[in-house]
């Protein structure tokens, strides 16, 4: 199994396919492998989650993507480049308030810090 971003990084340009085991209509797990290395980099049972698995299920995590900045921007009428969002992404990340927690009004703070960091 892979958990960093170097862990995988390493198999870029490999040979990736997607398999099951068990039968078509009752899978008991899925994985993803790298046929170059033939190490299996994800699997996964019925139930189980990428990211939240190691903890017998007692932990739970929400993503924000830069598809959630960008389009949370879009409804402020600003225009946010891929590279733009993931700074601004990276700025949530490292800024974080646990008893505030990340929220929609802290990626509006956010982007309009970060742009008005970039106007000067
Ligand atoms: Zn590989």
């Amino acid at each position: 199994m892979i958990n960093t971003f170097d862990e995988l990084l390493s198999h870029a340009g490999h040979k990736i396919e997607a398999v099951y085991y068990g039968t078509e209509n009752q899978a008991v797990s899925t994985a993803i492998e790298c046929v170059t290395c033939g190490m299996v980099l994800i699997d996964l049972s019925p139930g189980q989650t990428v990211g939240v698995d190691d903890n017998d299920g007692k932990t739970i995590a929400h993503v924000w993507s830069v598809v959630d900045v960008m389009d949370r921007a879009k409804e402020r009428h600003i225009n946010l480049s891929d590279q733009q969002c993931l700074e601004i992404l990276a700025r949530v990340d490292d800024g974080k308030d646990a008893s505030i927690g990340i929220n929609w009004d802290v990626l509006d703070s956010h982007t309009d810090d970060y742009l008005a960091l970039m106007s000067g």
